[in-house]
């Protein structure tokens, strides 16, 4: 199963909820974005600028959003999340009142432990995604954390042994094309997943890593390759077939699919603000929420954006089912 939190019988629940939501078109997925602290410093990235006084006026229970939207997945974010002494209670407090719910945390995993992982997997997280972009010390200079790929790869290993779900979120970027597959295989070794996306310069203007151009033909390949080890082996990458496949349409720009977000996915950020996707600003209060309407925007290629659009096939079920 994508997660080993769950066995076959849960997908009848996660069925029921889903068609429910569908019907009453609510979100599937909602991000609690838990703080905009952070104690990367990554260059494509300006939360970690974010002064610590904010931190008094981040929601201390993220409960009432979470019976409100009452969705199948949940995706706790930042900043850093691990940052919040208190997430396991947010987590257990959330999985209480509104499971069955498929939870991630996404960290760079400076200070994720085994011991912490364990805390969070009780209250109920069903999966760790720990970003990795790159397999050596190329990956510590990006996020301005000596030692931080070495010390990834070895917790990364120790949860997944604890029978605990772990995958790396892997950005696609101009300089990691030909460490995507490495990066899969290591995974697969592993035993643990792979959830790629693309890098987009929404978040402070920095083009630096952008896919274009210049790189559609490698893009090409990696897309067929991803692919084909996909219908080999499934389990270790997450993404859908369809998101992997769109990734060449987007880097040429023949993507013209107005974005879903806000109305499949939707972001509630550490103040109670809701935005239709991280990357854009608040519009009011998450009580406040009504829906939105789909935009023409296509700045980013987001998994959280694509997925949203990939239809119900069976290979969408393989992966549900397969496990790393
Ligand atoms: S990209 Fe993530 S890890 Fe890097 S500074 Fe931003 S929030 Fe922190
Ligand atoms: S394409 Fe969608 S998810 Fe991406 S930045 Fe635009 S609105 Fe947000």
């Amino acid at each position: 199963m994508l997660s080993a939190r769950f066995r076959p019988w849960h997908l009848l629940p996660f069925s029921l909820k889903y068609a429910r939501l569908r019907l009453r078109r609510r979100p599937v997925l909602v991000n609690f974005e838990v703080t905009m602290r952070c104690n990367a410093r990554c260059p494509f990235c300006d939360y970690w600028k974010t002064s610590s006084d904010m931190k008094a006026q981040e929601l201390r229970s993220f409960v009432d959003a979470a019976v409100a939207f009452d969705p199948m997945m949940i995706t706790w974010t930042g900043g850093e999340p691990l940052l919040r002494a208190d997430l396991e209670e947010l987590v257990h407090g959330v999985h209480r009142a509104v499971a069955p719910v498929w939870m991630t945390v996404l960290t760079h995993g400076a200070m994720l432990s085994v011991e912490r992982a364990r805390a969070l997997w009780d209250a109920g997280i069903g999966q760790f995604g720990i970003s990795l972009d790159y397999l050596d010390e190329r990956h510590d200079r990006a996020r301005g954390i000596p030692g931080l790929t070495a010390r990834i790869l070895t917790t990364a290993e120790r949860i997944r042994s604890e029978g605990m779900t772990v995958r790396f979120n892997t950005v696609i970027k101009d300089d990691n094309l030909d460490e995507i597959l490495p990066i899969v295989r290591a995974a697969e070794a592993m035993r643990v997943g792979v959830n790629l996306s693309v890098y987009t310069d929404f978040k402070n203007g920095n083009r630096a890593h952008l896919l274009g151009p210049a790189h559609q033909r490698r893009v090409d390949a990696l897309i067929a390759e991803l692919l084909a080890f996909k219908r080999r082996r499934r389990g270790t990458i997450s993404n859908s077939d369809h998101y992997l496949s769109q990734i060449p349409r987007w880097v040429r720009g023949d993507l013209t699919t107005p974005c879903a977000s806000g109305k499949d996915t939707v972001h509630i950020d550490p103040y109670g603000g809701i935005r239709r996707c991280p990357d854009f600003p608040t519009d009011g209060h998450w009580r406040d929420y009504t829906g939105y309407e789909p935009i023409a925007c296509d700045r980013c290629f987001y998994a959280c954006r694509g997925e949203a659009q990939a239809p119900l096939r069976l290979n969408r079920f393989q992966d549900l089912v397969a496990s790393p």
